[in-house]
């Protein structure tokens, strides 16, 4: 006898599971993106939104990544308040205030970053957090101020760095303003290896455009999430100016790690552990 689980399953090998899927209450399933699974959400997140089928890592928020991260309630954010004031008055389908007011009211945060102090293990930090959601984590000159601020909170107190990047690249609407805070944040960067100061990227899908091409890819050490699109121009760009067909698995963690763009991949369920371990092996000159 087949159960009512069985039921919700079955149209997935009859190749029609967008209709079914829809009608599952939101909020109680999820289907992973890359095998197709229904999965329990919250069995999804004791999993840490890794799928116990395929072990494809999930998006998750900025928030959920703190948690992650961090020893609980240890996090203190800055820069809350920071705000863009659409310097270009930018206007493409909608008014950028406009959709960026949208954007604030529905996640709840001033941009698409957030920065601050925590611990983890009881070792103190600082940490920056991109939020996808929150226009694709598009890096403007607020994000940038706010990366800007954790890595001179970690310089200032002599303690290490984590940026957590999750980005479609520079955000078209402050135009020139958004790829300054390429510069910006890497001059930095500069400032934190002069002192001896670590500096921890982590790059999640997707890392892409002027975060990839910035402060992203100039950690100490540069880890990655399993299978993370990570690149800057897209591979239908790349094929089209290089006449060429890309490699599989082009643009992916893996491959990257095989051509030495990366030190390593750690799964999501190890991240906590890896960032502990690189904290004591690289913070001799830490003040913790
Ligand atoms: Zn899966």
């Amino acid at each position: 006898m087949s159960s009512w689980f069985d039921d919700l399953k079955t149209p997935r090998f009859k190749g029609e599971p967008q209709a079914r899927v829809a009608k599952i209450p939101e909020g109680l399933w999820g289907k992973c993106p890359s095998c197709g699974e229904i999965i329990q959400t919250r069995q999804l997140q004791e999993n840490y939104s890794v799928c116990s089928e395929c072990d494809h890592h999930l998006r998750i928020s900025a928030l959920d990544r703190i948690a992650l991260l961090t020893d609980t309630d240890s996090f203190q954010s800055y820069g809350d308040d920071f705000q863009s004031n659409d310097p270009l008055k930018f206007d493409d389908q909608k008014p950028y205030k406009e959709r960026l007011a949208q954007a604030m009211k529905s996640h709840k945060m001033n941009d698409a970053f957030l920065a601050g102090k925590a611990r983890l293990e009881g070792l103190p930090f600082h940490l920056g957090v991109f939020e996808f959601k929150f226009m694709g984590g598009s890096m403007g000159s607020v994000v940038g101020e706010k990366i800007t601020l954790t890595l001179e909170g970690a310089l200032r107190d002599s303690l290490p760095a984590v940026l957590v990047s999750a980005s479609g690249g520079a955000r078209m609407q402050e135009g020139i303003l958004s790829l300054m805070q390429m510069a910006k944040t890497s001059a930095v960067i500069e400032k934190m290896r002069e002192a001896g100061i670590p500096y921890i990227s982590i790059l999640t899908d997707p890392t892409t455009g002027g975060v990839a091409a910035s402060f992203a890819m100039l950690g100490d050490v540069i880890i990655a999430e399993p299978k993370a699109l990570i690149g800057f121009a897209g591979p239908r760009v790349i094929e089209q100016t290089i006449r060429q067909k890309l490699p599989e698995g082009f643009q992916r963690s893996e491959f990257l790690l095989k051509h030495g763009f990366l030190d390593r991949i750690v799964h999501r369920k190890e991240m906590r552990a890896e960032l502990h371990q690189l904290f004591i092996r690289l913070g001799n000159r830490c003040k913790f």
